[in-house]
């Protein structure tokens, strides 16, 4: 997501879009677009976008497909002055593209869920079987409430006689 600064002259500005496909993840890969312009003062560069990623999350608990689209907003400086940096929290670049991939994933990492649920009340795989409770009701939760056969000798001890 490289934007070409050559042609902005001070106090003016220019509007961008990207569509790219970038790694959020080790297996995830987010459909990202983004739309914005950047604005030189200064010298230095602000950039401000509204961007938005499909992202093909797995359900935590069932492990179906939870594809989600996460919008998120881009506010950042850029500047080429090292001594900008001890001022406020600005990006530093050396070229004359100015590369907003790291700034996008940062600001997309912030938004993203703790936890996927293809459904709110998502029932998940089942933890004996593995079959997905969603689909298929399997018996296993009554057989684990079964009484222990060791310990059905002491359960009754204390039935009343
Ligand atoms: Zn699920
Ligand atoms: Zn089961």
């Amino acid at each position: 997501m490289l934007i070409d600064i050559t042609p902005i002259a001070e106090g003016k500005s220019k509007s961008f879009s990207f569509e790219n496909k970038l790694k959020v993840k080790a297996d995830l890969i987010a459909g990202i677009k983004i739309n914005g312009d950047i604005s030189k003062l200064g010298g230095d560069y602000t950039v401000k976008a509204n961007a938005t990623a499909d992202i093909p999350f797995s359900c935590d608990k069932c492990l179906d497909p939870a594809a989600q689209s996460i919008t998120f907003v881009i506010d950042e400086k850029f500047s080429n002055k090292e001594s900008s940096l001890e001022e406020e929290e600005i990006n530093l670049f050396t070229t004359n593209n100015l590369d907003l991939t790291e700034c996008v994933l940062a600001n997309l990492y912030l938004e993203l869920p703790l936890q996927v649920l293809c459904k709110e009340d998502c029932k998940g795989l089942c933890r004996v079987c593995g079959v997905n409770q969603n689909e298929t009701v399997c018996t296993c939760e009554e057989d684990n409430n079964d009484v222990d056969p060791r310990f059905a000798k002491l359960v009754g001890m204390f039935e009343p006689s």
